[in-house]
């Protein structure tokens, strides 16, 4: 069974975010998507909240696929929750050279620890390509409108 991890911290699920979600179905038999938590950051939406969130964005379609979704929260490195989960794949979405540095170099440590892992970078479609979650979180928290930005759900839950 192929299983690929998506990992990120997902505060909030953007178009971007669903638009890799989607694509990478087509690629694994399991997706599981592991939020981020951290000890000292407040989010905006709790991880059941996301978690919901995704569920309802995401999860007809998975079941329509036949791929098993599930959506985990995730503190430790992220190799061993990979291995944790039985993940043969790590999926990143890219949306420009700034992406690509940093998770480049994540991606060959990351090597380095477990290679018998690989990591699948999945290219931002243009439409989404210039989302992203802290923009997002900044326009409203100075009360603009994040809905070309966000799924419905995520409109919902506001
Ligand atoms: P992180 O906290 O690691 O930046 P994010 O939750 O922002 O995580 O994103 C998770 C993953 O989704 C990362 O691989 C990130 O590059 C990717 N991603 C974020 N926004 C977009 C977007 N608009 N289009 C494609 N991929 C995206």
């Amino acid at each position: 069974m192929r299983i690929g991890l998506y990992p990120g911290s997902f505060d909030p699920i953007t178009n971007g975010h669903i638009d890799i979600i989607k694509r990478s179905l087509v690629l694994v038999d399991r997706l599981v998507i592991a939020i981020g938590i951290s000890a000292t950051k407040t989010p905006l939406f709790s991880f059941e909240q996301r978690e919901a969130m995704l569920q309802a964005e995401i999860g007809p379609l998975a079941e329509k696929l036949g791929v098993e979704m599930q959506v985990i929260s995730f503190q430790d490195l992220l190799v061993n929750v990979a291995r944790d989960q039985g993940a043969q794949l790590i999926i990143r979405g890219l949306r420009n050279g700034e992406d690509f540095e940093y998770e480049a170099q994540m991606t060959a440590m990351n090597r380095t620890m477990a290679s018998e892992i690989e990591t699948v970078f999945l290219s931002a479609s243009p439409e989404t390509a210039h989302i992203s979650s802290t923009l997002v979180r900044q326009i409203l928290s100075m009360k603009g409108d994040i809905s070309p930005f966000v799924p419905k759900s995520v409109l919902d839950n506001l």
